[in-house]
């Protein structure tokens, strides 16, 4: 991996090697501009070994805080300002409550581990049956929401006294420069018999394939990695993990395509708002029915998975 200086200082881009299978070939893939500063864009790249689509250059770990601070960025947001954070607040109760039945389709109780809780929403909605709940959560703030609202949330994961049944990753992976380090290290404190369950979006999408490079889940610079799901397989095999299942979000497409057709029209690609909010209502429409009959091309996919250690 090699350094470079960035544009701004005390900032560091760095060009990492392939996630998968360490080549430190590329060819380009995209160019995607930072949906929150337009006149910033960075490079996607595929590995012509693996064919996995990564950030490269990206900011260092130590670097890309900067690119959290942004008040439109929405995961971790307490207050409804709008309809629209209405809207989702209530789409994210109903998330949860279908994450919580998915998983209980594998184990109906135990403990459960949310990496990267951001507030706890989701470890809530698991201790309403019964489950023993913890969380972990590097971002400050949104851990404190999470143990004001009584969660246990761990300070580091050598706190955690082992044994968890499950393990989750909601849309979390793609943004962990270290991604095996840290599956490596959630693998050490699995239970036997224990599930590992990663939620991340997949650019095989329809979605993804009308927006192009202004699908919002291309998220540059936030998202390091763009996972499908042959490349899923092969990085969790690399781990000795096998993939049991695959499961949709369904909210995931109509999410994705009506900011997708946000960051158009900043690009200014159509001239009317009805125009861009028709296309991105057809293809969340079309992906959403594509994935019912299709799951490896959901706009969002669940990986179910266990180690086989
Ligand atoms: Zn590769």
């Amino acid at each position: 991996m090699t350094l470079q200086k960035f544009s701004k200082p005390f900032e560091h881009l760095e060009t990492p090697d392939c996630l998968i299978c360490n080549s430190t070939e590329k060819k380009p893939f995209y160019q995607v501009s930072n949906r929150f500063n337009q006149k910033e864009s960075f490079d996607l790249v595929k590995c012509p070994n693996c064919n996995f689509v990564y950030l490269s250059p990206r900011p260092t770990a130590d670097a890309i805080g900067v690119y959290y601070e942004v008040e439109e960025y929405q995961p971790h947001q307490a207050d409804a300002r709008n309809a629209a954070d209405v809207l989702y607040q209530r789409v994210r109760i109903w998330n949860n409550r279908y994450k919580r039945k998915t998983i209980e389709k594998y184990k109906k109780n135990g403990n459960i581990l949310d990496y990267g809780c951001g507030t706890g929403e989701f470890l809530l909605e698991m201790n309403v049956s019964g489950w023993k709940t913890y969380g972990y959560e590097p971002l400050t703030k949104a851990a404190n929401i999470a143990r004001n609202h009584g969660l246990n949330i761990l300070k580091s994961l050598q706190n955690y006294q082992g044994g968890a049944d499950i393990i989750t990753l909601w849309h979390v992976l793609e943004h962990i420069h270290d991604a095996r380090g840290i599956i490596k290290t959630l693998q050490q404190i699995m239970a036997p018999e224990a599930y590992l369950i990663i939620a991340v979006p997949n650019y095989q999408s329809f979605d993804a394939k009308i927006f192009k490079q202004n699908w919002v889940a291309f998220d540059a610079p936030r998202h390091l990695y763009h996972f499908t799901p042959e490349t899923m397989t092969l990085f969790l095999e690399s781990m000795n993990f096998q993939i049991v299942s695959y499961k949709t979000l369904y909210f995931d497409p109509w999410y994705n395509s009506l900011l997708s057709a946000k960051i158009e029209a900043k690009n200014k690609k159509f001239k009317l708002l009805i125009q861009s909010l028709s296309k991105s209502l057809i293809a969340a429409t079309i992906a959403n029915l594509q994935s019912f009959f299709i799951k490896k091309r959901s706009s969002s996919l669940i990986y179910i998975a266990q180690s086989i250690k």
